[in-house]
């Protein structure tokens, strides 16, 4: 690729991001808070070129990753996250469930492997779940590996030797938000601290599977606090290889229900900021994405995202309809990556242009 020169940004000490673009996903950081709210404040177009020819040194172009999250437990969650309708002390009308046993979990997996996503997520709504829990979502990880698919799950604090136990059953990712900056944390939720939550990557990381880690804006957190996520998120070695940015779902009964909404625009800049500093991690637009729209998420894009949730429902709220988002993905001239099966059985990963 013909090498872009971008003037480095006026304020913040890190290396300008197009010198990093090639970098192992272990030269990521370090990252102040301090140099990635001088990105954060950046002019709009500089911000959006420099994440571009960030994004387009790492990824071919126009490449997303569609990826299905489905509640296989949802749910009566002892935990207090302000944001979340899951948690059993809110009163938001989602009704607890057990575990879905492992057929009616293919079916989905199936599904949405036939509607073209190659990631399959499965979110159970636990505090930390035990181990019977876990013996029993290593069946469904075996199940879902074999139809071909990446498997992902989000289960709640990991100790270590569950976390090798999912490895084991052939876990490819595991989803653990670091949520918001840990200075923002505690007006978030208090039943679990900021080291709980970096305990359990390191377990994941320790046992070999790709982490998938973000966290969550327009929480009323303050710019500063944006900044500190990513920060956090781009200092850990090696940084995450997903990056899932959500907007704010207010569900009301939760607490954050009348959380003031983020800008768009400044939803795009953390989205850019996020490209900037994790190179080559998968960023992806996640809950909250029919808030946005069409022309922002295209921003988005632009912005470097590569990676939507696929599906009509995340764990209990709204996405858009996944014809939408094909229909979307045609009219910006996007491509949705595939997973194919080699003859010596290793995943391999094309490109499928969606129509
Ligand atoms: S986000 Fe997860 S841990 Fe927090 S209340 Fe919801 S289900 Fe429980």
């Amino acid at each position: 690729m013909t090498e872009v020169s971008i003037t480095p940004a006026p304020v913040g000490e890190h290396l300008p991001a197009v010198r990093q673009a090639a970098s192992p996903m272990t030269a990521g950081g370090p990252w102040t808070v301090a140099a990635v709210q001088a990105l954060l404040e950046r002019p709009l177009m500089d911000l959006l070129f420099e994440a571009q020819t960030v994004h387009r040194q790492n990824f071919p172009e126009g490449d997303i990753e569609l990826a299905t999250l489905l509640s296989v437990k949802t749910g009566g969650c002892s935990e207090n996250c302000g944001y979340c309708p899951q948690a059993a002390e809110y009163d938001t009308g989602v009704k607890a469930s057990k575990l879905m046993a492992v057929d009616e979990v293919l079916r989905a997996a199936q599904a949405a492997k036939d509607a073209g996503a190659t990631r399959f997520c499965m979110g159970a709504a636990w505090r930390a779940p035990k181990d019977r829990d876990v013996e029993k979502v290593a069946e469904l990880v075996e199940a879902v590996k074999g139809l071909g698919l990446q498997t992902c799950a989000t289960l709640g604090m990991l100790e270590a030797h569950q976390a090798q136990q999912l490895k084991d059953a052939g876990l490819d990712y595991y989803n653990h938000n670091l949520d918001t900056a840990p200075e923002y944390y505690g007006a978030v939720v208090d039943t679990r601290s900021y080291q709980d939550r970096l305990d359990t990557l390191a377990h994941v990381r320790s046992a070999g599977i790709s982490v998938c880690c973000g966290g969550i804006v327009g929480m009323g957190e303050a710019p500063v606090h944006r900044a500190g996520l990513i920060a956090e998120l781009a200092n850990l070695n090696p940084y995450p290889e997903s990056v899932p940015i959500n907007n704010l779902v207010r569900v009301p009964g939760t607490p954050l229900a009348d959380a003031d909404p983020i800008d768009p625009i400044d939803f795009v800049r953390v989205i850019a900021v996020a490209r900037i500093t994790m190179p080559r991690a998968r960023v992806r637009l996640s809950a909250g994405r029919q808030q946005l729209g069409e022309a922002v998420q295209a921003l988005c894009f632009m912005a470097g995202a590569n990676s939507i949730f696929y599906g009509d429902k995340l764990l209990v709220t709204g996405n858009p309809d996944a014809q939408a988002d094909l229909k979307l993905l045609h009219k910006l001239g996007l491509k949705a990556r595939s997973i194919s099966e080699k003859a010596c059985g290793k995943q391999i990963e094309t490109e499928a242009a969606c129509a």
